[in-house]
């Protein structure tokens, strides 16, 4: 009977890990087939609608992360324009 119990234990943990699993490479399979840009990630309420498109897109130094041109944080050093996904990342590159 406890062997019963823990198995039963045992298998409620490992069926949420499965799940993660199975999803995370799911989404990176998706990620794989369709590109980055067209897999879209699912949003949680509340959260920001993605950037608006158009504009040039710039890539964050700090993260890596693409922006467009037109809401990127901005910074100029040296005379030369440096762009952020946000102020976070231009703090820390300063
Ligand atoms: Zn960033």
């Amino acid at each position: 009977m406890l062997r019963f119990l823990g198995l039963l234990l045992a298998f409620i943990f490992i069926v949420p890990l499965i799940r993660m699993v199975t999803g995370l490479i799911g989404r990176a399979f998706v990620n794989f087939t369709m590109g980055p840009k067209q897999a879209q990630p699912q949003r949680r309420p509340g959260t920001p609608p993605p950037a608006p498109a158009g504009g040039t897109l710039r890539q964050d130094p700090v993260c890596g992360t693409y922006v467009s041109e037109r809401v990127a944080v901005t910074l100029n050093k040296g005379g030369q324009t440096h762009y952020f996904c946000s102020a976070a990342c231009r703090d820390k590159f300063a």
